[in-house]
């Protein structure tokens, strides 16, 4: 033995590596040590013994992969979960969403709402997430108590918001907000603006400015609907992409969310600005918006994750569904069984929404070096049986509730589907009197 004792090692009948060349080790090892992975290899009789390490897993039975990164959410929006279903995106959000969001969003609902969405995250497998919302600060404390990792933009429209009297205030406690987190391991601030409909010309040239000034990502909701691109063609002359471009805010720094709807002239502007793209294929099912065609947006070599948005238009966070979803609308949106693969859709879920938000190098793989976020699902009870491809098993037949094991920075988050450091108790009272509160509200507003 000359090596240095791991904190972790584990041993899985499959290990998804997702690295560049997509190796699979039936079995597998993995050993971690300070929070990061070691060594990667298949696994041969007497590994565990060589290597010493500090607590061993052996997941025999069970699917290892990188941990899932959600690149689009709300969580803030978690106790509107299904608050009405069958709405266009525009009346569900003028007449439901903002009214709810006006009576009742606090800091308090929101540190409540992250806190739940992030433990529903953790128990099926989403380790990292972009989210945009209001009273941030209240999700990052969320983050820090559980540890995960997240990119967090506080959402900026030109109207008021909860907690936000105007744009001018929202800047202001934005950079407050960047100040404060920037630097911390698992936090990074980002910008939100919430679309180019809600954002005028001026309040998008000073997030611009912020994020040249700070070196920061952003993410936004682009044309998610066609009556958003119609709407900004008549009031501007110009496609929601062509008026970021203009502006100067769109580049590969940016997440662009949905991306449903293309203009004419957009696929050259995206050619140029190379943004990241956040596909959301349940909300936009349920709200009716369309199909975003992926494929042809990954055949121009764009970087494209997956997300859930928000519970309220989901209505859930496990990114194991979600990757079904995505990888069967683009075979019939193209009638073609051999688009979007399983291993495909898996790597659009965790190496490439890494590179989309520039921690290629750190996130989305299981590899030597990088951050140890792993994930194991079960495989082979009866429920399921059998399974012959580790990639189709994950992506079509099992969802996050298969998941039995988290890895976040190299410590066991979730064990025997449990999480180890569970807020639930501290937290259920305020969750079912929130909740509770929330379903008063909303049928105070379905009256009239
Ligand atoms: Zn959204």
């Amino acid at each position: 033995m000359n090596q240095e004792p791991l904190d972790l090692a584990l041993r899985a009948s499959h290990v998804l590596t997702m690295n560049a060349s997509g190796r699979c080790l039936t079995p597998g090892f993995v050993g971690i040590r300070d929070g990061r992975i070691v060594s990667v290899e298949p696994y041969k009789q007497g590994m565990e013994a060589a290597w010493n390490p500090k607590r061993f897993l052996a997941l025999d039975r069970h699917i290892v992969f990188p941990g899932l990164i959600n690149a689009h959410t709300h969580l803030g929006m978690g106790f509107f979960r299904g608050i009405e279903d069958d709405l266009p995106l525009e009346t569900w959000l003028k007449e439901r969403v903002f009214p709810l969001e006006a009576a009742l969003v606090t800091e308090e609902l929101v540190y409540s709402a992250s806190l739940l969405g992030m433990v529903q995250m953790l128990l099926s497998g989403t380790t990292t997430f972009v989210d945009m919302y209001y009273f941030e600060e209240a999700a990052a404390r969320a983050a820090e108590r559980l540890g995960v990792r997240a990119f967090l933009g506080p959402g900026v429209l030109d109207m008021p918001t909860p907690g936000v009297p105007d744009a001018e205030t929202g800047l202001r406690r934005l950079e407050a907000f960047i100040e404060s987190y920037s630097g911390h391991p698992r936090i990074t601030p980002i910008l939100a603006p919430h679309a180019p409909y809600t954002c005028s010309d001026r309040t998008l040239k000073a997030l611009r400015a912020l994020k040249e000034r700070f070196g920061l990502r952003a993410t936004i909701h682009v044309q998610e609907t066609s009556g958003e691109l119609q709407e900004s063609l008549r009031r501007f002359g110009k496609t929601p992409l062509e008026r970021l471009e203009s502006l100067g805010f769109l580049d590969s720094n940016v997440l662009c969310a949905h991306m449903v709807w293309l203009g004419a002239g957009d696929r050259e502007v995206l050619e140029r600005a190379r943004p990241g793209v956040a596909h959301c294929p349940n909300s936009n099912l349920k709200l009716g918006s369309g199909v975003c065609n992926v494929a042809e947006l990954r055949d121009m070599g764009l970087l494209v994750g997956i997300g859930t948005d928000s519970v309220a238009s989901n209505d859930s966070l496990d990114m194991v569904r979600e990757m079904k979803t995505a990888a069967l609308l683009q075979k019939a949106l193209h009638a073609d069984p051999s688009r979007m693969g399983a291993k495909e859709t898996l790597g659009l879920a965790t190496s490439e929404a890494a590179k989309a938000l520039g921690m290629g190098d750190q996130l989305g793989s299981i590899e030597a070096f990088k951050r140890a976020d792993l994930v194991a699902a079960e495989i082979n009870t009866v429920r399921d049986f059998p399974c012959h491809d580790p990639y189709a098993h994950l992506v079509y037949t099992l969802t996050g509730s298969h998941v039995s094991t988290v890895i976040l920075a190299g410590e066991v988050a979730v064990f025997d589907g449990r999480l180890v450091n569970d807020p639930t108790e501290e937290a259920l009272d305020t969750w079912q009197e929130t909740a509770s509160r929330v379903g008063r509200e909303l049928e105070r507003l379905k009256k009239g």
